[in-house]
């Protein structure tokens, strides 16, 4: 297996902690990559960057992004390979950096004209990762829940496979979510409740989006968890056996790309475009946040706000929990039908995963399991 193969050329059995060379050397190769993949960017813009995204890029700033990224590469590169024996990760950090810089670095110009067409989000893919991986991973690693859980746990891969999938065809994954919500508000929206909605204080119109929202979530979410052959799409998100803020993109793409639509058909209705970026944002940030592997926990705010313990006893596969917590923000949603568990002695779930139900492993073959026949056991 994929991952098998790159734990043994990467790994070795020295300390992981602070110092060891180990944080700086997984660095070094993120950044290295990240810089490569940025470069290719420059050079191929038409087929490698989302038309939708470039209009937003502040160009200047992301060249030195990238001159910072392939510095930072080349740093922790050598910091990693002066304090570890093995050197296979700050060599490959300081290779793509090496590369990147000699394939013309941040400033390889674009003297192309850029038009619409079909393109991969591979610009979408380098940037979400760098901004999840910075804000997600030094919480996870400082203050986690399980402090016993690698960053390269198991399936990890795997999840990088789902990171992927669910970026680089984002014009294909907007277009299926964007067509049924644009068709149906065009046939069934009164644009006068858009109106009355744009007239509240800008907050007030955020906090109803996202109670509306996460209403239709919490419908969609059941449903996915009570029909059997929608239940075989939404076990893939089930499936792994420890959570971190990875396993939130593990997502089979017709359950993504459902529970997206229906979510944004009523949010298309009542709130203007703003409104539904700005929730686009915060949704991306909470329930990411809610996947980590993250252990404080904020009493006082758990029956208001879903924090992480709240969503991984959602994930759990102990019986008392299963087909519980189906809301993303809101625990009161929960309460009102019936489904809230969260134990008062703060406690965390021991295990993670399916319940009596087996998931085939790797990407392509958890693609391709809700569509065979096999019948889904779910207890
Ligand atoms: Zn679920
Ligand atoms: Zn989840």
């Amino acid at each position: 297996m994929l991952e098998q193969r790159i734990n043994k050329v990467f790994g070795d059995t020295e300390p992981s902690g602070f110092g060891s060379g180990w944080w700086s050397g997984v660095l070094s190769t993120l950044f290295g990559i990240l810089a490569f993949g940025a470069v290719l960017c420059l050079h191929f813009p038409q087929v490698l960057t989302s038309p939708e995204l470039r209009p937003y890029y502040p160009v200047d700033l992301m060249r030195k992004l990238i001159q910072v990224v392939i510095v930072a590469a080349i740093v922790l590169g050598v910091v990693s390979a002066m304090l570890r024996r093995k050197k296979v990760l700050p060599l490959t950090g300081m290779a793509f950096a090496l590369g990147a810089t000699l394939l013309g670095g941040a400033s390889v110009q674009i003297n192309e004209p850029l038009h619409n067409g079909p393109a991969i989000g591979l610009d979408w893919f380098l940037l979400d990762l760098l901004l999840m991986t910075m804000i997600f991973s030094p919480i996870e690693v400082l203050w986690p829940a399980y402090p016993t859980q690698s960053v390269f746990r198991k399936e990890w891969v795997t999840d990088i496979g789902y990171f992927l999938s669910t970026h680089l065809p984002i014009q294909v994954t907007t277009l299926l979510i964007m067509l049924p919500a644009t068709k149906l508000t065009a046939l069934l929206g009164v644009p006068s409740v858009v109106q009355a909605v744009g007239h509240l204080p800008w907050l007030v119109q955020l906090l109803l989006a996202i109670t509306v929202a996460d209403l239709a979530e919490y419908a969609i979410h059941r449903l996915f968890h009570t029909v059997p052959w929608l239940w075989k799409f939404h076990a893939i998100h089930h499936s792994s056996p420890a959570l971190d803020w990875i396993v939130g993109s593990r997502s089979h793409l017709v359950d993504d790309v459902v529970v997206r639509a229906f979510i944004l058909i009523p949010m298309m209705m009542v709130f203007s475009h703003d409104i539904n970026v700005a929730y686009l944002l915060f949704v991306t940030l909470h329930a990411t946040w809610t996947h980590c592997n993250f252990g404080p926990t904020l009493k006082w705010l758990e029956p208001y706000l879903i924090l992480p313990r709240y969503h991984h006893w959602h994930h759990t596969s102990q019986k008392e929990a299963i087909d519980k917590n189906f809301a993303i923000h809101f625990p009161w949603i929960d309460r009102l039908f019936g489904t809230h568990y969260l134990p008062a002695d703060g406690s965390w779930p021991h295990t993670y995963g399916l319940h009596r139900e087996h998931m085939p492993q790797g990407f392509l073959r958890q693609f391709v399991y809700p569509f065979q026949r096999k019948k889904a056991k779910k207890a």
